[in-house]
């Protein structure tokens, strides 16, 4: 069953002259489990298709359907409801709150959504995650790869079906990046989640189930990039 499907999805910044074509029409369907990796270069257009798959940002055309309904359709108020319930997004620059601790960061969206906190559930991605240690502590005071997990733990702390990751190991060392890939993977297979990363690391996509190309904004199945 596919829990992604886009139709004719595009976006142009910008008019005339100054226009940019930063994805060309698309059409992508992902099956619920799978892990699928968005190999390009810098500026091929890949924030743009994560933000749009994810319904944080608005296409010039097309549709995206997650779990079969239309986001583009829903209300901005739904589609905040849906995906906090549904989609969990891990930004490349982490986005985490300085003046809340790594823990208060991580269950920030069940406070919004008014959940009990299932604190069993939070021990086990931060043990995973190895920053259980780290749980008290500001941001500031952690590693660029203690952010990133906390990043992560935050986007898996409402079990949502679908987890998109913009180059979530890109300000991280190889270590520290092949880690996170190990501990993605494996949460991602535990939970029975799907996961939709990009990157402009060809070296990652040998951890994901399906390979996709973007360049100049077109996404291809099987161009290798050069
Ligand atoms: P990537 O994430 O692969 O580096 P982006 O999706 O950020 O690429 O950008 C794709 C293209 O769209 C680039 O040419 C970029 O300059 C352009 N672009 C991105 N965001 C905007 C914007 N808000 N306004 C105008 N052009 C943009
Ligand atoms: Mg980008």
């Amino acid at each position: 069953m596919n829990i992604l499907r886009t139709s004719n999805l595009y976006k142009v910044y910008g008019d005339g002259d100054a226009s940019v074509h930063a994805l060309r029409p698309t059409e992508i369907r992902i099956d619920k489990g799978e892990f699928v990796i968005v190999v390009g270069p810098s500026g091929s257009g890949k924030t743009t298709l994560l933000n749009l798959l994810a319904g944080l940002d608005k296409p010039t055309g097309g549709n995206v359907h997650i779990k079969g309904q239309n986001i583009f359709d829903m209300s901005e108020t739904d589609l905040t409801i849906f995906r906090r319930k549904n989609i969990g997004f891990v930004f490349q620059f982490f986005n985490l709150l300085p003046i809340l601790s790594l823990e208060e960061n991580v269950v920030l969206p069940l406070l919004l959504d008014k959940k009990d906190i299932d604190w069993t559930y939070i021990d086990e991605l931060l043990e995973i995650l190895g920053i259980k240690d780290r749980r008290r502590h500001l941001p500031g005071a952690l590693s660029g790869g203690q952010q990133q997990r906390a990043a992560i733990a935050r986007a898996l702390c409402m079990k949502p079906s679908i987890i998109f990751a913009d180059e979530p190991t890109g300000n991280l060392d190889t270590k520290s990046s092949n880690e996170v890939m190990e501990l993605f993977k494996n949460s991602v297979k535990k939970y029975n989640q799907t996961l939709v990363m990009i990157t402009h690391n060809p070296e990652i996509s040998k951890f994901a189930d399906r390979v996709l190309f973007i360049e100049d904004g077109m996404v291809s199945n099987g161009k290798v990039i050069g």
